[in-house]
C-alpha cells in the first residue's frame, strides 16, 4: 500500500505554500488508498517549538486532512540517527570538517562545482594536518561523507515525477553537525525509511538536495522513496513567500473571514482542481485528482490574493 507524508520543520506557523504542498502529498497517498503519515522535523531545538507544532496540526485538521499514525516527532530518532551515522564512520566513508560557512564560500573550487557545494579542503588531510586544525580549532568539527567513494564520478541523475530528470553533483554531505546534531539530510533518509514512506512529497526548494539523500539511502541500503517535488507559491514580487507578505497563513485567512473550504478550494483552484470560488474539503478532490496534470510551475501570487478575502 503507497503511504505518503507530510513533514514540516515546526519553526514557525504554515503558509499557503505549506498547506498547499500538504493537500498534494494527502491526495497522492489517498487517491490510491494509501496511509498518510506526518513527521514534525524538529530535530534542532534552537529552532523548533512544541506550540507551533501543535498548531501546525491543528491547522491540517482544520482544512481536513487526517492521518493514519500519531505524528512521528524527529527528536526522538536521535539515537537511530547517531547510529546509522557511526556505522559510515566505521567503514571510513566519513571525515571530520573544521570549516566555516565563510571557508565554504571563500575556498576555491574546481570549475563545475556548484555554489555552495562543499569544495573538499578537509577531505584529505593528513593525520598532521587534521591534528593541527583540530588544535586551532574554537568548535568541534562537523562530519562529512566521503562522497567519492559512493558515487563514480559524483554525478546523480533521477527522475522526478514532477520535475522530470535532475542531474546534480553531490558533494561531501554533513552527516553530523558541529554542534552533534545529525544533519536534515541523514534524518530524513532514515526517518522516511522508519516510516515506511515510498511517496515523498515536498517543496521543489529541496529538489536539488535529493540526490544526497539517493546518495545516503544507497549507502545504507535502503530503497528510496519516489520524489514529487511540487513548485513552490511564491509572492507577489516573485520572492518565497512569508508571514511578512500579507494574510499568508491560514490564521490570517480565516481572520479575513474565509472558511477552512474555501482555503481548500482556492489551494485546489492553483492546483488545476477546482472552479474559481469553490467551497471543497480534500475529499471531495480525491475523484478530479490526477498528479500528472498538477502545474509544473509556481504559482506567484497577486496582491489581492494575501490582502482579500478569497
Ligand atoms: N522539513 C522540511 C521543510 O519543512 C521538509 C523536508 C521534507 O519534506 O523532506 O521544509
Amino acid at each position: 500500500m503507497p503511504r505518503g507524508r507530510f513533514a514540516p520543520s515546526p519553526s514557525g506557523p504554515l503558509h499557503i505554500g505549506n498547506l498547499r504542498t500538504a493537500l498534494v502529498a494527502w491526495l497522492l497517498a489517498r487517491h490510491t488508498g494509501g496511509e498518510f503519515l506526518i513527521r514534525i522535523e524538529d530535530l534542532d531545538p534552537a529552532t523548533s517549538r512544541p506550540g507551533v507544532a501543535r498548531s501546525q496540526l491543528e491547522d491540517l485538521r482544520r482544512l481536513g486532512l487526517d492521518w493514519d499514525e500519531p505524528p512521528l516527532f524527529q527528536s526522538t530518532r536521535r539515537h537511530a540517527h547517531h547510529a546509522a551515522v557511526e556505522q559510515l564512520v566505521a567503514r571510513d566513508l566519513a571525515y571530520p570538517c573544521w570549516c566555516s560557512r565563510r571557508e565554504i564560500r571563500e575556498a576555491p573550487r574546481a570549475p563545475h562545482t556548484p555554489e555552495g557545494a562543499y569544495p573538499g579542503t578537509c577531505r584529505d588531510l593528513d593525520e598532521e594536518a587534521r591534528a593541527r586544525r583540530a588544535a586551532s580549532a574554537d568548535r568541534p568539527p562537523a562530519l562529512r561523507l566521503r562522497a567519492d567513494r559512493l558515487v563514480a564520478d559524483r554525478r546523480v541523475t533521477f527522475v522526478d515525477e514532477m520535475a522530470g530528470p535532475v542531474s546534480v553533483l553531490v558533494d561531501d554531505v554533513v552527516l553530523r553537525r558541529g554542534d552533534g546534531l545529525p544533519s536534515y539530510h541523514v534524518a530524513v533518509v532514515l526517518d522516511d525509511d522508519h516510516q515506511g514512506v515510498d511517496q515523498v512529497v515536498r517543496g521543489d526548494d529541496l529538489l536539488t538536495t535529493t540526490p544526497r539523500h539517493l546518495v545516503l539511502a544507497a549507502a545504507w541500503g535502503l530503497t528510496p522513496p519516489r520524489h514529487h517535488h511540487v513548485p513552490l507559491v511564491l509572492a507577489p514580487d516573485g520572492t518565497r513567500l512569508a508571514k511578512r507578505h500579507g494574510a499568508v497563513t491560514l490564521a490570517d485567512r480565516l481572520a479575513l473571514g474565509d472558511h477552512p473550504r474555501r482555503v481548500v478550494g482556492r489551494l485546489a483552484e492553483s492546483l488545476g482542481l477546482a472552479e474559481p470560488g469553490e467551497h471543497l474539503g480534500p475529499d471531495d478532490l480525491l475523484d478530479r485528482f490526477d498528479p500528472s496534470r498538477l502545474p509544473r510551475t509556481p504559482w506567484r501570487l497577486r496582491p489581492r490574493d494575501i490582502e482579500e478575502p478569497w
